[in-house]
């Protein structure tokens, strides 16, 4: 016998703020805030599920409230019916960007809702778990607005090290030659054990890319980051050819449409779909699925709150390993260490990491609890 009252009666969506106590800055841009869009899905039994869009969090509110009328009434079980709705009805002018963006957001609420319902975690109702844990990377090193980075970002770096982790992404993509000081230092710093990664948020052409991959051939990075702009997967290719160090990116793409034409050129090695933008929980399994028939990573980029933590966690936890071993390299997770006043004030009880190690939440739904009075302290509209 099927659930009753599981179709939609209600979206809001709570558009979060908070000023940074030190800005920050990467390749293009400089934060003086954190921002967020929380999705709050209620069906007719009166259960709530929660997503989160990734992105300008006003513009994806403004996307959901176009949405509303196409959900309230239908069944909020159907996830994969209302996805190709939405996708379908908006795909004219929304093939990728901010209406993906806020699709994501539905889809993670809507799973967190199924999930409440079924009293089950979403992993097990996607498949799961392949993994109960993953291994995560500190993302950090942002530059700041005074101090000198050959400083600060050693000093970040070595206190994520002291906590445990076993991974560290720093930023780059500022000017090729201090970028390359700032590397050299960070591998001198923490010794050969330690795994680093670069990210330039595409700061680079390809020619910069390509120089800076070369020179640093020696020092054992992992990969290398959105070296070049997304609307430019020519780029990708030279550089994916042009240097030794494996290519990621895919943070700024989206939907199985997007990653089919990046993973049949094979010009990202380790693609980093993020959960709450490339078309939430449903999509990003399908595109798990479409890299792993390529032989290509799959880790997820994460850079929200809590909720989209969870998100990538659900779907971490279903992930095939890549390539099938007896001893399978595993995905990691990315865990953002810089500053968000909300990140984990939106939870009742934080995601944290012990030793590097991030459990995936087991309880139904996302497996996290909301807290409103963070909703209420930190929401503007
Ligand atoms: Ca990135």
């Amino acid at each position: 016998m099927s659930l009753n009252n599981t179709r939609i009666a209600s979206i809001r969506t709570h558009v979060l703020s908070a000023p940074l106590s030190k800005p920050f800055l990467w390749s293009f841009n400089r934060a003086d805030k954190r921002e967020g869009c929380i999705v709050e899905i209620t069906d007719e039994s009166g259960a709530t599920g929660w997503g989160e869009c990734f992105g300008p969090a006003k513009l994806n509110a403004a996307v959901i409230e176009a949405f509303t009328p196409h959900l309230i009434g239908k069944d909020g079980f159907a996830i994969d019916a209302i996805w190709q709705h939405l996708y379908n009805q908006f795909l004219d002018q929304g093939q990728k960007g901010l209406v993906i963006t806020a699709l994501s957001g539905i889809d993670i609420a809507l799973w967190d809702l199924k999930g409440r319902r079924l009293n089950e975690p979403v992993h097990r109702l996607l498949g799961g778990p392949i993994r109960s844990e993953v291994k995560a990377y500190a993302t950090g090193t942002y530059r700041l607005d005074e101090g000198n980075p050959l400083e600060y970002v050693i000093r970040e770096v070595k206190g994520y090290v002291d906590e445990g982790f076993h991974a560290v992404k720093i930023k780059i993509g500022f000017d090729v030659s201090s970028d390359l000081e700032l590397i050299r230092a960070v591998r001198s710093a923490v010794g050969p054990d330690i795994e680093l990664m670069i990210d330039a948020n595409h700061g680079y052409d390809a020619l910069e890319a390509i120089r800076l991959g070369q020179a640093i051939a020696d020092l054992d990075i992992r990969w290398f980051e959105e070296p070049v702009t997304p609307d430019n997967l020519g780029a990708y290719e030279e550089v994916r050819r042009g240097q030794p160090i494996p290519v990621a990116g895919g943070e700024c793409d989206f939907t199985r449409w997007g990653f089919r034409e990046i993973l049949q050129r094979r010009a990202i090695d380790i693609i980093q779909p993020d959960t709450a933008a490339a078309g939430g929980i449903s999509e990003c399994k399908k595109i798990a699925d479409m890299a792993a028939s390529f032989g290509v990573r799959y880790l997820p980029h994460v850079w929200g709150t809590g909720i989209g933590l969870a998100a990538a966690l659900q779907l971490i936890a279903v992930l095939p390993d890549t390539p099938p071993s007896y001893n399978p390299k595993a995905p990691i997770l990315e865990f953002d260490r810089s500053e968000h006043p909300f990140r984990q004030a939106v939870l009742e009880t934080p995601i944290e990491h012990g030793g590097g190690v991030v459990a995936v939440p087991s309880a139904p739904g996302l497996g996290i609890e909301i807290n409103r009075n963070a909703l209420d302290q930190f929401r503007i509209s």
